[in-house]
Protein backbone atom coordinates (compact mmCIF):
# COMPACT_ATOMS: atom_id res chain seq x y z
CA UNK A 1 0.00 0.00 0.00
CA UNK A 2 1.17 3.42 -0.63
CA UNK A 3 2.33 5.14 2.37
CA UNK A 4 0.19 8.38 1.41
CA UNK A 5 -2.55 5.94 1.66
CA UNK A 6 -1.87 4.09 4.57
CA UNK A 7 -1.23 8.07 6.37
CA UNK A 8 -4.64 8.92 5.06
CA UNK A 9 -6.02 5.70 6.77
CA UNK A 10 -3.96 6.08 9.90
CA UNK A 11 -5.46 9.72 10.21
CA UNK A 12 -8.86 8.32 9.35
CA UNK A 13 -8.40 5.42 11.76
CA UNK A 14 -11.98 3.39 11.26
CA UNK A 15 -12.09 3.48 7.95
CA UNK A 16 -10.10 0.04 8.12
CA UNK A 17 -12.47 -1.44 10.35
CA UNK A 18 -15.72 0.42 8.60
CA UNK A 19 -17.59 1.58 10.89
CA UNK A 20 -17.03 5.06 11.22
CA UNK A 21 -20.28 6.22 12.97
CA UNK A 22 -21.16 10.66 12.72
CA UNK A 23 -24.36 12.75 12.89
CA UNK A 24 -26.96 14.07 10.29
CA UNK A 25 -27.91 17.22 11.37
CA UNK A 26 -31.30 18.18 9.42
CA UNK A 27 -31.88 22.08 9.69
CA UNK A 28 -35.49 21.39 8.01
CA UNK A 29 -36.43 19.46 11.33
CA UNK A 30 -34.92 21.74 13.64
CA UNK A 31 -37.41 23.64 15.68
CA UNK A 32 -34.32 25.94 17.69
CA UNK A 33 -35.52 24.48 21.30
CA UNK A 34 -31.91 24.16 22.00
CA UNK A 35 -32.46 21.02 23.89
CA UNK A 36 -29.39 19.50 22.46
CA UNK A 37 -27.31 22.66 23.75
CA UNK A 38 -28.63 21.88 26.99
CA UNK A 39 -28.02 18.12 27.20
CA UNK A 40 -24.26 18.17 25.46
CA UNK A 41 -23.63 20.67 28.90
CA UNK A 42 -25.48 18.37 31.39
CA UNK A 43 -23.38 15.39 29.66
CA UNK A 44 -20.31 17.12 29.82
CA UNK A 45 -20.54 18.96 32.77
CA UNK A 46 -20.12 22.20 31.35
CA UNK A 47 -21.40 25.16 33.84
CA UNK A 48 -23.88 27.52 32.04
CA UNK A 49 -22.62 31.10 31.27
CA UNK A 50 -24.25 34.60 31.47
CA UNK A 51 -25.42 36.25 28.44
CA UNK A 52 -27.27 39.29 27.19
CA UNK A 53 -29.81 40.04 25.14
CA UNK A 54 -28.56 40.70 21.61
CA UNK A 55 -32.12 41.25 19.51
CA UNK A 56 -31.98 38.08 18.78
CA UNK A 57 -33.35 34.38 20.36
CA UNK A 58 -30.19 32.78 19.14
CA UNK A 59 -27.25 33.02 22.52
CA UNK A 60 -24.94 32.63 23.31
CA UNK A 61 -23.47 34.52 20.30
CA UNK A 62 -20.58 32.08 19.78
CA UNK A 63 -18.94 28.70 20.60
CA UNK A 64 -17.18 28.84 24.09
CA UNK A 65 -14.71 26.23 26.16
CA UNK A 66 -18.03 25.56 28.15
CA UNK A 67 -20.49 25.44 24.96
CA UNK A 68 -19.73 22.56 22.40
CA UNK A 69 -22.80 22.48 20.16
CA UNK A 70 -24.90 26.03 19.71
CA UNK A 71 -27.66 26.35 17.72
CA UNK A 72 -26.95 29.31 14.89
CA UNK A 73 -30.04 31.08 13.96
CA UNK A 74 -30.08 32.12 10.01
CA UNK A 75 -32.39 34.49 10.09
CA UNK A 76 -33.16 35.57 6.74
CA UNK A 77 -36.08 38.64 5.36
CA UNK A 78 -38.37 37.05 2.41
CA UNK A 79 -41.57 38.25 0.75
CA UNK A 80 -43.72 35.99 3.17
CA UNK A 81 -41.84 37.55 6.22
CA UNK A 82 -38.81 36.11 8.28
CA UNK A 83 -37.43 32.69 7.82
CA UNK A 84 -35.91 30.66 10.31
CA UNK A 85 -33.47 28.08 10.23
CA UNK A 86 -31.13 26.19 12.94
CA UNK A 87 -27.68 24.68 12.43
CA UNK A 88 -26.01 22.82 15.09
CA UNK A 89 -22.42 24.37 14.84
CA UNK A 90 -19.91 21.56 16.47
CA UNK A 91 -16.57 20.48 15.66
CA UNK A 92 -17.34 17.99 12.56
CA UNK A 93 -15.00 15.02 13.05
CA UNK A 94 -13.44 15.68 9.58
CA UNK A 95 -11.69 11.82 7.99
CA UNK A 96 -8.92 14.19 7.40
CA UNK A 97 -8.49 15.92 10.07
CA UNK A 98 -6.73 19.83 9.83
CA UNK A 99 -6.29 19.75 13.99
CA UNK A 100 -4.83 16.28 14.06
CA UNK A 101 -2.51 17.23 11.40
CA UNK A 102 -0.72 20.08 13.00
CA UNK A 103 -0.73 18.87 16.74
CA UNK A 104 2.85 18.75 17.79
CA UNK A 105 1.65 17.17 21.26
CA UNK A 106 1.14 13.32 20.67
CA UNK A 107 -2.00 12.16 21.87
CA UNK A 108 -3.47 16.00 22.55
CA UNK A 109 -5.61 14.92 20.01
CA UNK A 110 -6.84 11.48 18.86
CA UNK A 111 -8.79 9.72 16.42
CA UNK A 112 -11.34 7.31 18.58
CA UNK A 113 -12.57 3.21 16.86
CA UNK A 114 -16.24 5.07 16.48
CA UNK A 115 -14.07 7.74 13.87
CA UNK A 116 -14.66 10.92 16.65
CA UNK A 117 -11.82 13.49 16.77
CA UNK A 118 -11.22 13.57 20.86
CA UNK A 119 -8.85 15.39 22.87
CA UNK A 120 -6.78 14.85 26.22
CA UNK A 121 -6.01 18.15 27.98
CA UNK A 122 -3.41 16.47 29.77
CA UNK A 123 -1.61 16.30 26.43
CA UNK A 124 -2.89 19.84 25.30
CA UNK A 125 0.22 22.07 25.18
CA UNK A 126 -1.83 25.18 24.73
CA UNK A 127 -0.48 26.16 21.56
CA UNK A 128 -3.48 26.91 19.61
CA UNK A 129 -1.98 25.21 16.30
CA UNK A 130 -5.26 23.24 15.78
CA UNK A 131 -7.15 26.80 15.59
CA UNK A 132 -5.26 27.46 12.36
CA UNK A 133 -5.78 24.07 11.32
CA UNK A 134 -9.23 23.78 11.28
CA UNK A 135 -11.37 24.92 8.72
CA UNK A 136 -14.50 25.46 10.93
CA UNK A 137 -13.51 27.67 13.53
CA UNK A 138 -13.55 24.98 16.00
CA UNK A 139 -11.18 24.56 18.87
CA UNK A 140 -11.42 26.53 22.09
CA UNK A 141 -9.65 27.06 24.72
CA UNK A 142 -10.29 26.84 28.50
CA UNK A 143 -9.19 28.85 31.77
CA UNK A 144 -5.94 26.52 31.82
CA UNK A 145 -5.40 27.42 28.31
CA UNK A 146 -6.61 23.40 27.14
CA UNK A 147 -8.26 22.75 24.15
CA UNK A 148 -12.29 22.37 24.43
CA UNK A 149 -14.76 21.20 22.25
CA UNK A 150 -17.11 18.38 21.02
CA UNK A 151 -15.95 14.80 21.16
CA UNK A 152 -18.73 13.36 19.56
CA UNK A 153 -19.81 11.99 23.21
CA UNK A 154 -16.60 9.09 22.96
CA UNK A 155 -16.95 8.14 26.49
CA UNK A 156 -21.11 7.31 25.31
CA UNK A 157 -20.66 6.24 22.10
CA UNK A 158 -17.90 3.82 23.44
CA UNK A 159 -20.29 2.21 25.58
CA UNK A 160 -23.11 1.42 23.02
CA UNK A 161 -24.91 5.05 23.45
CA UNK A 162 -25.72 7.57 21.58
CA UNK A 163 -24.30 11.00 21.69
CA UNK A 164 -26.58 13.32 24.50
CA UNK A 165 -27.22 16.40 21.57
CA UNK A 166 -28.99 13.52 19.37
CA UNK A 167 -30.33 11.40 22.59
CA UNK A 168 -32.40 14.52 23.34
CA UNK A 169 -33.46 16.01 19.82
CA UNK A 170 -37.06 15.23 20.43
CA UNK A 171 -37.71 15.88 16.13
CA UNK A 172 -35.06 14.03 15.05
CA UNK A 173 -32.86 17.12 13.47
CA UNK A 174 -30.01 15.18 14.72
CA UNK A 175 -29.46 12.18 14.51
CA UNK A 176 -27.01 9.66 15.10
CA UNK A 177 -25.83 6.25 13.47
CA UNK A 178 -23.67 4.67 10.86
CA UNK A 179 -22.08 7.06 8.74
CA UNK A 180 -23.15 5.12 5.74
CA UNK A 181 -26.69 4.89 7.11
CA UNK A 182 -26.84 8.66 7.55
CA UNK A 183 -25.91 9.17 4.17
CA UNK A 184 -28.63 6.89 2.81
CA UNK A 185 -31.57 8.33 5.00
CA UNK A 186 -30.43 11.76 4.24
CA UNK A 187 -31.19 10.81 0.15
CA UNK A 188 -34.26 8.70 0.86
CA UNK A 189 -35.41 11.81 2.45
CA UNK A 190 -34.76 14.07 -0.85
CA UNK A 191 -31.70 15.34 0.04
CA UNK A 192 -29.85 15.08 -3.38
CA UNK A 193 -26.22 16.85 -1.88
CA UNK A 194 -25.36 15.34 1.52
CA UNK A 195 -22.84 18.32 2.80
CA UNK A 196 -20.30 16.28 4.36
CA UNK A 197 -19.99 13.36 2.52
CA UNK A 198 -16.80 13.48 0.88
CA UNK A 199 -15.26 17.14 1.90
CA UNK A 200 -12.06 16.43 3.77
CA UNK A 201 -11.98 12.86 3.12
CA UNK A 202 -15.78 12.75 4.46
CA UNK A 203 -16.81 14.56 7.73
CA UNK A 204 -18.23 12.25 10.77
CA UNK A 205 -20.81 15.21 11.15
CA UNK A 206 -23.20 16.02 7.54
CA UNK A 207 -25.88 17.79 7.17
CA UNK A 208 -28.87 17.84 5.21
CA UNK A 209 -29.30 20.89 3.13
CA UNK A 210 -31.74 22.22 0.54
CA UNK A 211 -29.79 25.33 0.24
CA UNK A 212 -26.06 26.17 -1.29
CA UNK A 213 -24.00 25.77 2.62
CA UNK A 214 -22.96 29.73 2.46
CA UNK A 215 -27.17 30.11 2.87
CA UNK A 216 -26.28 28.33 6.25
CA UNK A 217 -23.15 29.85 7.34
CA UNK A 218 -20.71 27.10 6.00
CA UNK A 219 -18.15 27.01 3.72
CA UNK A 220 -19.23 25.33 0.26
CA UNK A 221 -15.41 23.81 -0.40
CA UNK A 222 -14.04 23.42 3.01
CA UNK A 223 -10.13 23.21 3.28
CA UNK A 224 -7.07 24.03 5.00
CA UNK A 225 -4.50 26.24 4.12
CA UNK A 226 -1.40 24.37 1.80
CA UNK A 227 1.04 24.91 4.37
CA UNK A 228 -0.62 22.43 6.95
CA UNK A 229 0.88 20.13 4.26
CA UNK A 230 4.26 21.60 4.77
CA UNK A 231 3.47 21.80 8.45
CA UNK A 232 2.60 17.84 9.06
CA UNK A 233 5.74 17.08 6.39
CA UNK A 234 8.67 18.55 7.59
CA UNK A 235 7.62 21.17 10.59
CA UNK A 236 5.50 19.04 13.22
CA UNK A 237 8.21 16.39 13.38
CA UNK A 238 10.91 19.06 14.16
CA UNK A 239 8.65 20.60 16.82
CA UNK A 240 8.34 16.86 17.82
CA UNK A 241 11.91 16.54 17.87
CA UNK A 242 12.19 20.21 19.72
CA UNK A 243 9.55 19.31 22.49
CA UNK A 244 11.19 15.86 23.27
CA UNK A 245 15.28 17.85 23.66
CA UNK A 246 13.06 20.18 25.80
CA UNK A 247 11.64 17.39 28.14
CA UNK A 248 15.21 15.26 27.77
CA UNK A 249 17.00 18.93 28.83
CA UNK A 250 14.84 19.45 32.07
CA UNK A 251 15.41 15.77 32.87
CA UNK A 252 18.78 15.78 32.61
CA UNK A 253 19.18 19.13 35.01
CA UNK A 254 16.95 17.47 36.85
CA UNK A 255 19.41 13.94 37.67
CA UNK A 256 22.66 16.25 37.46
CA UNK A 257 21.69 19.55 39.23
CA UNK A 258 18.82 18.45 41.22
CA UNK A 259 15.58 20.40 41.67
CA UNK A 260 15.32 23.92 42.00
CA UNK A 261 15.55 24.86 45.99
CA UNK A 262 12.96 27.76 47.19
CA UNK A 263 14.71 30.94 48.67
CA UNK A 264 13.37 30.35 51.88
CA UNK A 265 14.17 34.15 52.92
CA UNK A 266 12.63 35.62 49.52
CA UNK A 267 9.72 37.51 49.35
CA UNK A 268 6.78 36.32 50.74
S1 LIG B 1 -13.88 20.45 12.61
FE1 LIG B 1 -11.92 21.31 13.17
S2 LIG B 1 -11.59 20.60 15.28
FE2 LIG B 1 -13.16 19.27 14.37
S3 LIG B 1 -12.04 17.51 13.47
FE3 LIG B 1 -12.31 19.04 11.83
S4 LIG B 1 -10.40 20.21 11.94
FE4 LIG B 1 -10.56 19.13 13.89
S1 LIG C 1 -21.82 14.77 20.47
FE1 LIG C 1 -21.75 15.01 22.71
S2 LIG C 1 -20.04 16.47 23.03
FE2 LIG C 1 -20.66 16.64 20.85
S3 LIG C 1 -22.20 18.26 20.80
FE3 LIG C 1 -23.33 16.31 21.01
S4 LIG C 1 -23.61 16.14 23.23
FE4 LIG C 1 -21.98 17.63 22.93
S1 LIG D 1 -32.67 19.51 20.14
FE1 LIG D 1 -33.07 19.09 17.95
S2 LIG D 1 -34.81 20.43 17.47
FE2 LIG D 1 -33.96 21.19 19.38
S3 LIG D 1 -32.46 22.75 18.76
FE3 LIG D 1 -31.32 20.84 18.95
S4 LIG D 1 -31.32 20.00 16.87
FE4 LIG D 1 -32.95 21.55 16.93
Amino acid sequence: MALEEMDKRRLSGVDIIGRKKGLLVTPDLCIGCRGCQTACKEWNKLPGEGTVNRGTYENPPDLTPNLYNRIRFVETSTPDGLRWLFVSQRCMHCTDAGCIRVCPSPGALFRTPEGAVAFNKARCIGCKFCVAGCPFNIPRYDENDRISKCHLCSDRIANGLSPACAKTCPTGAISYGDRVDLIREARTSGYKAVYGEADLGGLGVLFAFREAPSFYGMPDKPSFSPTIGLWKGILKPLTIIGLAGAVAAAATHYVTVGPKEIDEGGDE
